[in-house]
């Protein structure tokens, strides 16, 4: 397709980037690849704002992949960062930051008795299944097709985001031995879960999931699925491994545990926790959290762990994150998501809005999307169209239609306004698309 206005500085940017970066990006999902065109490289962020290289300013409905929930550059976190960033950038001992972070997530979600900060998500989730296998003593994994939990070797088997982005089947360099142990089934099929239970007794160490799906596109688990789950588990003496790293303080003040309540053994977090920074974490019963080094004997460790910077912005924007703040986020995302119905709806384009509390993907097909089949059916070169439209018009989405959009508290009035003067372009662009 051809694109409606160049970006002649991100397009420079991006040819340096491709000489000295493979494809360009430090991470897949950032570059157009499902989309076309060029990635816009930012330069700054303000609300619900952000800036590119050639000057253009867009409403941001990505919010960095879901961290950014007060907007970009709040000034409260800003402060916490300025604050902390004086004292040292890192000590490699033991700080008050890391125990005020650990704190406030003990504090917010009941499950969660002890916690152990690491640096990103996918750390998160390849800790607590090594911790399970450790407390367990058994080697077998159950993950749904289409969840995403990080690049982790065992996890990335029939893996959302980037890997359903751009259809990886499975990834070369991860050997059979490393993914032999992995059991993928369909997302909301608890009898393929029984099932999987049923061959292999005494040998799954956990089952991981989304606490509600938002790499395949936001799937939410169908009413009893994570209950089901957790039950199955408790019932085979597994774990119930709950990856609430996008919707860990996104969707609630405990996340989707606040949402659905049920007890996960352990539970895994990122994005938002760490206010913009590398901060992620993995926790929950303190008896499974005792096999922790140097605790227990489960090896876990990391340089940059509880990073003094990373955990003055984490706490800052967790204790901005009041009820109103929820109420808030909750509230424009639903008048983004009308909005966008709406506009789809007039252009008679087939189309889906679903929600998982705040957290909303725009599906491409009239059937009620339930798993990663589901999400691979609806007709992706229509978002294509509608993301490109949008761009130009300044707002950012996720360039893949199989992401999860984000807004903010910072999504004011202004900012709800410039995208619904996009949409019927967009909404027309996606009517008049073709495979
Ligand atoms: N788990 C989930 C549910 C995620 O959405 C992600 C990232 O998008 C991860 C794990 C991996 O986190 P990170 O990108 O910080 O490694």
């Amino acid at each position: 397709m051809s694109f409606p206005y160049e970006a002649p500085v991100s397009q420079s940017l991006f040819d340096r980037a491709s000489a000295v970066t493979p494809g360009g990006v430090n991470s897949p999902v950032r570059a157009f690849r499902a989309v076309g065109g060029t990635p816009r490289f930012m330069v700054s962020g303000a609300g619900p704002y952000l800036t590119d290289a050639d000057g253009r300013e867009y409403v941001d409905l990505v919010c960095s992949w879901g961290p950014m929930i007060l907007g970009h550059s709040h000034p409260e976190v800003i402060a916490a960062v300025q604050e902390a960033v004086a004292r040292g950038t890192s000590f490699g001992t033991p700080g008050a930051g890391e125990v005020e972070l650990a704190e406030e997530i003990v504090a917010r979600i009941e499950p969660v008795e002890q916690v152990r900060l690491v640096s990103s998500g996918t750390e998160a989730t390849m800790s607590a299944i090594r911790l399970a296998r450790g407390f367990t003593g058994r080697p077998k994994v159950i993950k749904f097709a289409g969840c995403y939990h990080g690049h982790v070797d065992a996890l990335l088997a029939a893996a959302g985001s980037g890997v359903a982005t751009f259809g990886l089947p499975d990834t070369p360099g991860v050997t059979g031995a490393q993914a032999g142990d992995t059991i993928v089934l369909p997302y909301n099929d608890l009898e393929a879960v029984r099932a999987a239970f049923a061959a292999h007794p005494g040998e799954i160490a956990c089952v991981i999931t989304e606490a509600s799906p938002g790499n395949m596109g936001v799937v939410p688990p169908l009413p009893g699925f994570n209950q089901g789950l957790k039950d199955l588990c408790a019932a085979d003496g597994a774990l119930y491994i709950s990856d609430e790293v996008m919707t860990g303080f996104r969707v609630s003040k405990a996340g989707w545990y606040g949402i659905d309540g049920v007890r996960p053994d352990l539970m895994t977090f990122g994005k938002v926790m760490g206010g913009g920074f590398p901060a992620a974490a993995f926790g929950g019963r303190a008896d499974v959290m005792a096999h922790l080094a140097p605790a227990g004997p489960v090896y876990q460790a990391g340089t940059l762990s509880g990073n003094p910077v990373a955990t003055a912005a984490g706490v800052a924007q967790l204790r901005l994150l009041d009820d109103a703040a929820y109420e808030k986020v909750d509230a424009v995302s639903a008048e983004v998501r009308g909005l966008v119905t709406a506009a789809l709806a007039k252009e008679g384009v087939a189309h889906r809005v679903q929600a998982a509390g705040n957290m909303f993907t725009v599906f491409f097909t009239d059937a009620e999307v339930t798993d990663y089949d589901g999400a691979k059916a609806q007709e992706a070169f229509r978002f294509t169209a509608f993301f490109h439209s949008m761009l130009a018009q300044g707002v950012y989405l996720p360039p893949s239609a199989f992401e999860s959009w984000f807004v903010s508290t910072a999504h004011d009035t202004a900012a709800v306004e410039r995208i619904a003067a996009a949409l019927p372009a967009a909404a027309r662009a996606a009517a008049g698309a073709t495979a």
